[in-house]
């Protein structure tokens, strides 16, 4: 089915003809034209403008061109009729699947997957230096199998294509018997190697500033998200932070800390994070995984829900899935429901605030629920005494003072090397005692509902 765009905006020199196919069953919540719009958002954000959309299902995908012939064929046309110079394909192409249908096309009309489009935001938006080093390793990585004669041609005519990731360095002196191909890969090879040092340094710096974070005993509050959920915008209005703010995909790369004081005065670390998104490519996880680890490491997660989206609920799927994956779904979570001010009708918020037992309902930019969010913030860390049962090893003396200290023993049993403790403590602790639950499975699914 071909649904053809009227333009909004006629500016746009980039103009794409999106692809969506969708393999055999549904394989998450979102549905293909879902997963289709959010691609024409994403490529909003890079500044293409998406013309025409095509949609195909498939039980596998063809093994030469990915999409059948017959759809091949439409596609040609619908390129040629609108004068496209972009084909944008919903998910990651395989380096044959992309050569192959590069072989059909003409050299000024590029073929681009999702995890390039992703990679080239990534790109426009990484702040810092770590940020940076993760993209254009990520980048690397994934033209390095992509790599034909055309592409390296065309990167280098256009003096490094797209920014310093696009660059191969220059070093290309041929060895005896090399062809251009083969140096422009050795390049790259040792371009990845160079960056993966640099990230490594980068990455015990951060070490060495997370346990001084630590130290400082101050609960640290991690807000994820979907992309554009407003985390960027309800740090702000918690802290009057000067974040970068942007109706854009991916706005922010890097983590970005400010300390809040809450009503009662107490104080907490509150991390920006990159946004989660779905179909978001393993190889651009294990990239990030650095940024993602400050998730992993936070004492509770502040998880923002865009509710104005008719897709909030998979939004959320996708967020908790992206959580398991960076083995971050121990941590308790604190569910917001942003953006409430776009709701139709004021009781569209009652009934959503129904679905989301515990959930605090806001609107980060009119700065609606503020008060009342951080009030229940600091109630749940700080006031708030959570019940548990714990298994913990004799050997952790140092947890077992803390829960002392901090929290309230009911009830103590020894056996053999281990303590069953039952007790309550404050949910900024939790997460310390998650790995020592006692029947592990329900109590850690029950975590998760604790909230405000
Ligand atoms: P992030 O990707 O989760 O960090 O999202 P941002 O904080 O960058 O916000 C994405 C977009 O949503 C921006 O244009 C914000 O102004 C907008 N936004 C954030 N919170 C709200 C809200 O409560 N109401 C409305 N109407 N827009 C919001
Ligand atoms: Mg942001």
């Amino acid at each position: 089915m071909v649904k053809k765009i009227i333009p909004v905006v006629d500016s746009y020199q980039e103009r794409a003809v999106a692809v969506g196919v969708e393999i055999g069953k549904p394989k998450s919540d979102f549905t293909l034209e879902d997963s289709l719009n959010e691609l024409c958002l994403l490529a909003q954000t890079a500044g293409i403008e998406v013309i025409a959309t095509l949609t195909q299902r498939l039980e596998k995908p063809n093994p030469q061109t990915y999409i059948g012939a017959g759809k091949l064929e439409e596609l040609k046309a619908i390129v040629n009729e609108l004068g496209a110079n972009i084909i944008l394909f919903d998910d990651e192409l395989s380096p044959r699947h992309l050569r192959e249908l590069e072989k059909h096309f003409d050299e000024n009309i590029r073929i681009i997957d999702r995890t390039a489009l992703i990679l080239d935001i990534f790109a426009q938006h990484a702040a810092t230096r770590e940020g940076a080093l993760q993209v254009e390793l990520a980048q690397y990585e994934y033209r390095l199998p992509r790599l034909t004669r055309a592409w390296t041609h065309l990167a280098r005519q256009a003096g490094g294509g797209g920014g310093r990731a696009g660059s191969v360095g220059g070093v290309g002196l041929r060895g005896p018997g090399e062809t251009q191909l083969e140096v422009d890969r050795r390049d790259i090879r040792r371009r990845i190697a160079h960056l993966k040092e640099e990230l490594e340094k980068v990455k015990s710096h951060r070490r060495q500033y997370r346990r001084r974070r630590k130290k400082s005993g101050i609960p640290v509050v991690a807000l994820i998200g979907y992309t554009n959920a407003g985390k960027s915008t309800l740090l702000n209005a918690l802290s009057s932070a000067n974040v970068y703010v942007a109706d854009q995909l991916f706005a922010t790369l890097d983590p970005t800390t400010r300390r809040v004081i809450l009503p009662d005065r107490n104080e907490i670390l509150l991390t920006d994070t990159v946004g989660f998104i779905q179909k978001l490519p393993t190889h651009l996880i294990a990239a990030f995984r650095a940024t993602l680890e400050e998730i992993a490491e936070a004492d509770v997660l502040l998880h923002v829900l865009d509710i104005s989206q008719p897709t909030a609920q998979q939004q959320a799927q996708a967020v908790f899935q992206t959580l398991k994956e960076i083995e971050a779904d121990h941590l308790p979570v604190f569910t917001v429901l942003n953006k409430i001010d776009l709701l139709k009708d004021p009781r569209q918020t009652i009934n959503i605030l129904e679905q989301y037992p515990n959930s605090v309902a806001i609107s980060a930019l009119k700065g609606l629920g503020i008060d009342d969010l951080m009030r229940k913030l600091e109630e749940f860390l700080f006031t708030r005494q959570h019940p548990l049962t714990l298994e913990l090893p004799l050997r952790e003396t140092y947890l077992f003072q803390l829960f002392s200290r901090e929290g309230a023993v009911d009830k103590i049993e020894y056996s053999g090397n281990k303590i069953i403790l039952q007790g309550k403590i404050p949910g900024r602790h939790l997460a310390k005692f998650t790995p020592y639950l006692y029947k592990f499975p329900e109590e850690k699914t029950a975590l998760r509902e604790l909230i405000p």
